[in-house]
């Protein structure tokens, strides 16, 4: 492990403002662009500063020796390691020089600028029995969709292409600017041809050439069992499509279970509300329940009851969402006294309270 208190030249309790000085100092002495500078040694120094300037890295760079678990870093591996993120600490303009710094050793990957598709939101209603079982749904929406005439290169199939007269082909163009630290190169993508370096001859009568049009698209929803109220369903891909062929937007769909005229949900759980009347439930009738599933089941009342309880039917639930188990089915009674007691019906009753 490094010691990136030692990189920076710096003490263990050492203040914020100590390690920001120390960086900017040793980040000015060791750029690859001075005289004597180092790009392997410019990479450390940025390294320990991004970890030792974030108070919650620091804490846990002091405790484990590692900054990973916390770090704001890509995929939580060292920036600097494959794929270069550019994250940087801008403290004054010094993220910017850093970034074009390493944009012009190819570190970084060209800058595209052609519009990413956006994002699009949608809702999706569905039934409680969807929710239960789980189901495929068809999202029509209206958004851009790649030009079908020019496959979204926004020039048609026969025309010729020629170097962009701005860049000479090349996508970039290379400008020096003066910085509180001398003279840098900066690589800038071409205005002109949007970094492509080739301009069509003509441009798709379609799609004037930005390689999308309005549509209408049909979207495949997977709707898992156990699906919740308002769960997010993100579908990558599936939103806007960008200018030229560049990346699409992604889809997020918000789902919306429609109330059901028989059970309310709970959690995991199905709450069913069941009218009895009083003389059944004295009569231990059995007393018949519907299932999301459609069937029915038969359940008795147990001796002692206390009727202001939920009667729990183990599994009759909803699927819950990460597990093979089930929610339960709850039972909710609502007692019904009888209409009018007729003389003969009160002395039967009274003749039954005698026997309790
Ligand atoms: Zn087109
Ligand atoms: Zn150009």
């Amino acid at each position: 492990m490094k010691d990136y208190y030692k990189i920076l030249g710096v003490n263990k309790n050492a203040t914020e403002e100590e390690i920001k000085k120390a960086y900017r100092k040793l980040a000015h002495e060791h750029h690859p662009d001075k005289k004597g500078g180092s790009a392997e040694k410019f990479k450390e120094i940025n390294e320990a500063y991004q970890v030792l300037s974030d108070k919650s890295k620091r804490d846990q760079y002091d405790r484990f020796g590692t900054a990973e678990p916390f770090s704001g870093f890509q995929g939580g591996h060292n920036p600097f390691g494959g794929g270069f993120e550019g994250n940087f600490y801008d403290i004054g303009d010094l993220g910017e020089i850093f970034d074009n710094f390493f944009e012009g050793l190819g570190v970084k990957p060209k800058r595209k600028t052609y519009r990413r598709g956006a994002d699009l939101e949608s809702t999706l209603e569905i039934t409680l029995e969807d929710a239960f079982r789980g189901t495929e749904k068809k999202l029509t929406i209206e958004t851009f969709v790649r030009c079908h005439l020019c496959n979204g290169s926004g020039a048609p199939a026969d025309a010729t292409f020629s170097n962009c007269s701005t860049c000479g082909g090349q996508g970039e163009i290379k400008e020096q600017s003066r910085t509180f630290f001398g003279s840098f190169y900066q690589v800038k993508t071409c205005t002109k041809c949007s970094g492509a370096g080739q301009i069509p001859n003509k441009i798709c009568p379609t799609c004037s050439g930005s390689g999308r049009q309005r549509a209408r698209k049909e979207i495949s929803i997977n709707i898992v069992p156990g699906i919740q109220e308002n769960q997010i369903i993100k579908i990558k891909g599936a939103g806007e499509a960008g200018e030229k062929g560049s990346t699409e937007g992604d889809l997020y769909v918000r789902i919306n279970i429609k109330s059901h005229p028989l059970f309310e949900r709970v959690g995991d759980n199905l709450v069913f509300k069941k009218e009895l009347n009083l003389i059944d439930v004295l009569l231990g009738k059995k007393i018949e329940i519907p299932t999301i599933q459609g069937g029915k089941i038969n359940i008795e009342i147990p001796a002692q009851f206390n009727l202001k309880e939920d009667f729990k039917v183990k599994n009759e639930g909803m699927p819950r969402f990460d597990s093979y188990s089930r929610g339960d089915l709850l039972i909710n009674f609502i007692i019904k006294t009888p209409k009018k007691i007729t003389a003969k019906a009160k002395k039967i009753l009274e003749e039954l309270e005698k026997e309790l």
